[in-house]
């Protein structure tokens, strides 16, 4: 079946991509059909279909869903009872996804067999590279991996990002014989679940290796910015253990030490040397290209949110790297690979692979204006099936899975803009509903609000009120923070904050991050892949100039509303002007595993 043929490399692997893409439907339709075949007597599916296998039952009867409709199956499955509530296959594992439900991770259910759909994907990704950029076998990847510590769900099923569930594979360990996937960070400095760790050992090797490194990356590119801001601020160490060929204290990790003892190996005062010479640089432009002379491109998905970070990029990279977005994926299932990985990151398109899963779509027009609530029901009949997508047309994508997903929406809204074959490219627009993301954080436009709402009661004391209040994800420094600018009533506007106001818009600050979800808790508190969040407190009258600001720029008075992010940069620039003082939440806000 097409579902289960995963196991292709190189040429081969690129053959069978076409393969799958001359009959996408057919593919899809085989994969639906089998699904209802494994699947079609669980618990969930039978209270739709009453027994039957049918796709046309499946299409008629099964309804469009959002986490909260699968979620006390999940919740069943995760204390213990049997997988077959959901899924014909076994659940080995569950996955934690950046998205949140009520202010925990999503937990996706996954089976064995997704581990091999998941590396028929990443299996692709050098075949096609390799067609454009030939030779990345003679040298090293320095990629940025990052696990995370794992928990366990109360009947000890793992618990774990699904690029954890990765590297701990033994389809990511098998990598190591394959030319192409030479990477300088050893295994035991991914798979390290302390950050600064982790990071460290795996600059230490990047720049060991500098001479034989030809791609640069990270999944995300907020990932390989904070290295860069790792590198920053420890450079002077890493030329230390170089120059000296031992490892500094702060490496406590037993696995890590011995791996990087072993790359160590001997004292190298000259690489030391040209590495200090590079780094102690006033400008850091271009330093990517001087530190990694021979890199020819940085890989990570700079589309959606992570477009912000293109800016940066092209500074550490003088523009000479291109920036190379290979892949579309989620927890819940692998969608799609880039077939022109060196095109420009505004032109990134996504090639979906009909083999990882049953896609539908549900049409949002062709100017992606009619998103659709998140509570609002999605009749059965509206949805469309990969086949019938409309280049130039607006969706949001539902998917159905072997683990037990049917027709759920992933939140992802896209555009498609051609064919491959006869399989839809999309392009990434964005994840509906999302109004600020730095790193694998999500905050919505209710988060955002449920949160201001708890912190703005610590100025009713002091009789003062929250006339109104914007966003913004402030990624001019490393890490990125939420800024929310305030505007409040009342408010001694003489510039004279005294230090009890002081005292409590900082209290503010810290309601926020409590209030925000357990994703952005964790980026803050864990990852550190969060700064602090401000207030920046601006004078009386300035939302009533955003108003206008974006009246003379065609809003409609009569439908305005203060947008709760702002991205434009006039209006920025407008609010900016207004700040009268700036708070920072002066600690990290819980986060328990
Ligand atoms: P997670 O479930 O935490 O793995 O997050 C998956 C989500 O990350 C997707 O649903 C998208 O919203 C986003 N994402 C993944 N890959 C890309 C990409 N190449 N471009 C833009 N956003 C992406």
């Amino acid at each position: 079946m097409d579902g289960k043929r995963l196991e292709y490399k190189g040429e081969e692997a690129l053959k069978e991509l076409e393969r799958l893409t001359e009959k996408s439907d057919e593919v899809q339709e085989n994969i639906l059909k089998e699904i209802l075949k494994q699947n079609g007597l669980t618990e969930y599916l039978n209270k739709y279909l009453d027994g039957s296998t049918e796709v046309s039952a499946f299409k008629s009867l099964v309804p469009v869903i959002t986490y909260a409709d699968i979620r006390p199956y999940i919740q069943r499955i995760a204390n213990g009872e049997d997988s077959s509530l959901i899924s014909g296959q076994t659940i080995t594992e569950m996955l934690c996804s950046s998205g949140t439900s009520a202010g925990e991770p999503k937990l996706m259910p996954s089976v064995a067999e997704d581990l091999d759909r998941r590396t028929f994907l990443y299996n692709l990704i050098m075949p096609i590279i390799n067609q454009y950029v030939p030779g990345l076998d003679e040298g090293k990847a320095m990629y940025l991996y990052f696990a995370k510590a794992e928990m366990s769900t109360p009947s000890g099923l793992p618990a774990r990002p699904v690029l954890t569930s990765f590297y701990k594979s033994k389809h990511f360990k098998c990598r190591a014989r394959d030319p192409f996937n030479d990477f300088t960070s050893p295994d035991q400095a991914i798979l390290c679940t302390d950050g600064e760790q982790s990071m460290y050992c795996q600059l230490l090797s990047g720049l060991v290796h500098r001479h034989q490194v030809l791609r640069l990356g990270a999944v995300f590119a907020s990932a390989f910015l904070r290295a860069i801001s790792f590198l920053l601020r420890n450079w002077a160490y890493l030329c230390n253990d170089i120059r000296t060929g031992e490892l500094g204290s702060r490496i406590t990790d037993p696995e890590c030490r011995s791996a990087m003892l072993d790359i160590l190996k001997l004292p190298n005062p000259h690489l030391a040397d040209e590495i200090k010479m590079i780094c102690a640089r006033t400008s850091w432009k271009g330093i990517l290209c001087q530190l990694w002379p021979k890199a020819k491109y940085i890989e990570a998905v700079v589309t959606g949110s992570m477009a912000q970070y293109i800016p940066a990029l092209e500074f550490y990279s003088a523009g000479k790297l291109p920036l190379v977005c290979t892949m579309y994926a989620s927890s819940e299932c692998f969608f799609g690979v880039n077939l022109k990985p060196l095109c420009d990151p505004a032109d990134v398109v996504y090639t979906i692979l009909p083999n990882m899963a049953y896609f539908e779509f549900i049409p949002l027009g062709d100017s992606g204006l009619m998103l659709m609530d998140e509570e609002e029901k999605v009749p059965r009949s509206k949805l469309v099936d990969l086949a019938h997508v409309r280049v130039g047309c607006y969706y949001e994508v539902v998917v159905t899975t072997y683990a037990g997903l049917y027709r759920y929406r992933i939140g992802d809204v896209v555009q498609v803009t051609g064919f491959h074959n006869r399989s839809p490219q999309l392009r990434f627009i964005c994840r509906r509903n999302v109004v600020l993301s730095i790193d694998n954080d999500k905050t919505n436009e209710e988060d955002l609000h449920n949160s201001v709402t708890s912190a703005k009661k610590l100025l009713e004391p002091y009789h003062a009120l929250l006339v109104e209040y914007t966003s913004f994800a402030d990624t001019s420094s490393v890490p990125g923070h939420y800024v929310l600018f305030w505007e409040i009533q009342h408010y001694k506007t003489n510039g004279a904050v005294n230090r009890m106001e002081a005292h409590v818009l900082e209290e503010c600050c810290m309601v926020v991050e409590e209030a925000l979800d357990y994703v952005y808790r964790r980026c803050r508190t864990y990852d550190k892949s969060v700064g602090p969040l401000e207030i920046r407190l601006v004078g009386p009258g300035t939302f009533e100039a955003l108003m206008d600001h974006f009246i003379r720029n065609g809003a409609s008075i009569n439908q305005y509303k203060t947008p709760r992010c702002i991205n434009c940069k006039a209006a920025l620039e407008l609010l900016n002007s207004m700040v009268e003082a700036c708070f920072f939440s002066p600690k990290n806000p819980t986060w328990n595993p």
